[in-house]
C-alpha cells in the first residue's frame, strides 16, 4: 500500500477532516519528493502537492499521484496555501506537532477563517512500519556502507589519523554517487571512551581501540552501522569488554520481537553488561528507528514509549565507554518481522585485530 493510501486511511483515524503535513522527511516519504521544501494538504479525496518555484522541474518529475501547486513570486506560500485551503473547502485541518511555534502563530494569522488543530503522532506510526520496498533500500545502504569499510581498512594502522580515515569513509561514498548519511564517527584510544567523539588529527596507535560509526544514504534511505577494532594487538581486558558489548548485542537483538516494549529490549542489553560489571560504563540507549531519518521515529531505551512491532527497523547499538582506558560500541540495523528479527547488517562482529 503507498504512503498516501496509508496516511488517508489515517485521517479517519485521527477524526480529521484535513491534515497539512509540513515536516519536510514526512513530505519526501509520502511523496517521493527529495526538495528541500514542499507540503501537502491531505483530506480523503484530495491529495495537494505545493512547493515553491525552485522545484518546478524536479516535483514535476518525481512526486506522482498529487495535484501540484507551484508557487513562484509575487504569490507567497500562505497566499498559496489559502487558495489551496479555498480550493478543497477546508474550514479544519490538522497540523503536526513537529511544527514551531512560530510557524503555526504564522498560519494561524495569515488564515483566520481556518481552524488549526495540532496533531500528535499523525504521520510517525506509519513511518515507523516500513514497506517490503523500504527495507530494502535500507539493506542496499547496508551493502554499500559495508564494502565502503572494507575500503578503508586498510587505513586502520599504526601512524594514521582518525581524520584521514573519516575522509576516506566520505570519499568512498561520493564516488559511489552518494554521501554518508553523517559525519562519520572515527574515535581511537581515549577517545573511544566517548561515545559521539568528534573525528580529530590523533594518530592510530598499538593497543588502541577504534569506533567507526557511519552510514551512507540510499534514495532517501540511510545505513547506520558501529564496529570497533583493536589495533596491533588485543589485551585480555580489550577481548573482555569487547565480548560483554558483542553478547549484549545478540542477546538484545533476538528481544526485538513484535509485542516486546522497546524499553524490555533495552534492559536486555543493560542487564547482561551489569552482570559483568559494566552496566554504569553503558551511557545511552540502545538503539532508534532507522529509515528516512538516520534517527527515525522509534527508540530502544529505558525512557522509550514505543512497543516493537513487525516492520519496524531499529539500530541496536550497545556500547561500553571507560575513561581513560577506551570505548566498544557495536551497532547493527535490525528488521523486525513476525518470524523473528533479522539482522540487515552483514559486516562482521567478531573483535577484528588491524594493522
Ligand atoms: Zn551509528
Ligand atoms: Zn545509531
Amino acid at each position: 500500500m503507498s504512503a498516501l493510501t496509508r496516511l488517508t486511511d489515517r485521517l479517519g483515524t485521527l477524526g480529521l477532516p484535513a491534515l497539512l503535513v509540513s515536516d519536510i522527511t514526512n513530505v519526501q516519504w509520502l511523496t517521493g519528493f527529495t526538495g528541500s521544501s514542499g507540503f501537502v494538504v491531505l483530506t480523503p479525496t484530495r491529495a495537494v502537492f505545493v512547493t515553491d518555484g525552485r522545484y518546478d522541474t524536479q516535483a514535476h518529475e518525481e512526486v506522482k499521484g498529487f495535484e501540484m501547486v507551484i508557487y513562484k513570486p509575487p504569490m507567497t506560500l500562505d497566499g498559496c496555501l489559502a487558495s489551496v485551503f479555498a480550493d478543497v473547502g477546508i474550514k479544519t485541518i490538522g497540523f503536526e506537532d513537529l511544527v514551531t511555534c512560530s510557524t503555526i502563530n504564522r498560519l494561524r494569522k495569515a488564515h483566520p477563517g481556518i481552524e488549526f488543530v495540532e496533531t500528535a503522532d499523525a504521520v510517525h506510526p506509519l513511518r515507523m512500519v516500513k514497506e517490503p520496498w523500504e527495507v530494502a533500500k535500507i539493506v542496499e545502504a547496508c551493502r554499500l556502507s559495508e564494502a565502503c569499510l572494507e575500503h578503508s581498512l586498510r587505513l586502520l594502522q599504526p601512524g594514521v589519523t582518525e581524520r584521514e580515515v573519516a575522509i576516506d569513509i566520505r570519499f568512498y561514498f561520493e564516488r559511489q554517487g552518494t554521501v554518508a548519511s553523517f559525519g562519520p564517527i572515527v574515535a581511537s584510544g581515549p577517545n573511544s571512551a566517548k561515545p559521539h567523539a568528534k573525528v580529530s588529527d590523533r594518530v592510530l596507535q598499538k593497543g588502541d581501540f577504534v569506533t567507526i560509526d557511519w552510514g551512507c544514504w540510499l534514495d532517501g534511505y540511510s545505513s547506520d552501522i558501529t564496529r570497533t577494532f583493536v589495533i596491533g594487538e588485543a589485551s585480555d581486558r580489550h577481548k573482555e569488554v569487547y565480548n560483554a558489548v558483542l553478547d549484549s548485542l545478540l542477546e538484545s537483538t533476538q528481544a526485538l520481537v513484535p509485542g516486546n516494549t522497546g524499553k524490555a529490549v533495552d534492559s536486555v542489553a543493560r542487564d547482561l553488561l551489569s552482570g559483568r560489571g559494566l552496566g554504569h560504563y553503558f551511557t545511552h540507549g540502545l538503539g532508534h528507528g532507522l529509515g528516512r531519518a538516520v534517527h527515525d521515529p522509534g527508540s530502544l531505551s529505558q525512557a522509550s514509549t514505543f512497543t516493537v512491532a513487525e516492520g519496524n527497523v531499529y539500530t541496536v547499538e550497545p556500547g561500553v565507554y571507560i575513561d581513560g582506558f577506551g570505548g566498544v560500541r557495536i551497532e547493527d540495523d535490525v528488521h523486525v518481522t513476525t518470524e523473528g528479527p533479522v539482522v540487515l547488517t552483514r559486516y562482521p562482529r567478531e573483535l577484528m585485530v588491524v594493522g
